[in-house]
């Protein structure tokens, strides 16, 4: 064996001795939340797509029309083949929903975050992020190479205590969270944190991947709770309840202008499609038209709380801990074999010994799979009958 194929080999042995191999299985997703795993017929609870709007007759008719006038391609960055009047339009809706002056679409949401925040902490630079946040703000700090402080999860006294010791040293300082984390889902207290991030001339940047379409009346975290958080960095995908691909930062037209200017994600890498554009926009139309579907997600993922005597969901993301990555496999294969397809999710996408199974809640799931899936877990025995107790 040469040392490519060992390397290979070695590594992916360790992977698997310690139980986090991934594999890849074949599934198509159907409508609603059905989909074929391996040939066969399951309910997925393993998917972002929130609203079900990758498959809205409305979006798919507004991706299929920019097909035939554009074509499926970009064709170069946008700073080089020149700038399509659909990513213009996205743009605009994208501020309007966030109440931000401005936008910039981005190739993905992960594009985003590592091309944003070197962009705005260098060397020298602070950045304070949230043990929890998402991979690809960790990444975008590494990349930065600012100064890396990590703060306990939505542990503003922590925060503020880091902002105290060292936010003076440093010329500026960037925070960075995720508004609804992925793999809790709960939110982060965007207005508490908004607000200490000013006493301390701090920019507050939240990742809203999870929070666009499903909270604060579809248009995200910073507007949880019915008052506008002062955020200046709203950034987000296109990929989950928007339901194609895509990512964004929403902030003033001189910090979009300069990130436009800035960002290698966004200047050294091809366009978004135009049928994704053109998808986004039709997605925005009917979340913005249909307050009944923004609410389905997180009323489904409350049905299957109350089931179980979990505490209420704050998005459609339902974390039910197992804790070994083992265990966590065996029960999501148990319930794979009962027609669910639920990931079973484990270190490092989470915490050691916090392996879990992350289900999340789709507006088109069926009331009565809801309620299987909870009764499949509880007599699989993952859920405590003492916190069942507790609520009932
Ligand atoms: C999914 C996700 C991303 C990445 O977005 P993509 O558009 O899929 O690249 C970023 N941040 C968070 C919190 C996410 O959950």
């Amino acid at each position: 064996m040469d040392s490519l194929e060992r390397f290979a080999a070695e590594k992916l042995a360790r992977i698997r001795a310690a139980g986090l191999y991934r594999a890849l299985p074949v599934t198509a997703r159907l409508a609603g939340a059905d989909a074929v795993r391996d040939g066969v017929r399951v309910v997925s609870f393993s998917c972002n797509d929130y609203l079900n709007l990758s498959q809205h007759p409305a979006v798919k008719a507004a991706a299929q029309a920019a097909i035939d006038a554009y074509g499926v391609g970009a064709g170069a960055s946008r700073l080089v083949t020149g700038n399509h009047p659909l990513l213009v339009e996205l743009e605009a809706r994208l501020a309007r929903l966030k109440g931000a002056e401005s936008a910039v679409v981005f190739g993905s949401g992960y594009l985003a975050n590592i091309g944003i925040i070197p962009s705005l902490a260098g060397r020298g630079g602070l950045i304070l992020i949230d043990e929890l946040a998402h991979n690809c703000l960790f990444m975008g700090a590494k990349l930065s190479g600012a100064d890396t402080l990590v703060f306990r999860h939505n542990d503003l006294a922590h925060l503020g205590e880091l902002l105290g010791q060292h936010r003076a040293r440093h010329p500026v300082a960037l925070i960075l969270t995720d508004g609804v984390f992925s793999m809790d889902g709960d939110l982060a207290p965007v207005h508490d944190m908004a607000a200490l991030a000013a006493v301390h001339d701090a920019w507050l940047m939240t990742d809203d991947a999870h929070g666009l379409g499903v909270v604060g009346e579809g248009r995200g975290s910073s507007f949880a709770g019915g008052v506008k958080a002062a955020v200046p960095l709203q950034m987000g995908t296109l990929s989950k309840a928007i339901g194609g691909y895509g990512g964004y930062l929403c902030a003033s037209h001189t910090v979009v202008d300069y990130v436009r200017n800035r960002a290698r994600s966004f200047i050294f890498t091809t366009g978004l499609p135009p049928a994704s554009a053109a998808a986004a926009i039709a997605a925005l139309d009917v979340i913005e038209a249909d307050p009944g579907l923004r609410a389905a997600p997180i009323a489904k993922a409350r049905l299957f709380t109350r089931a179980l005597g979990l505490p209420e969901p704050e998005s459609p993301i339902v974390p039910v801990i197992v804790g070994g990555a083992a265990e966590t496999l065996a029960a999501s294969a148990a319930l794979l074999d009962q027609g669910f397809l639920v990931t079973g999710i484990r270190p490092p996408s989470v915490p050691e010994g916090t392996a879990r199974l992350r289900v999340t809640f789709t507006a088109q799931h069926r009331d009565e799979d809801v309620r299987a899936l909870a009764d499949a877990i509880i007599a699989l025995g993952l859920v405590q009958p003492t916190a069942r107790a507790e609520t009932a």
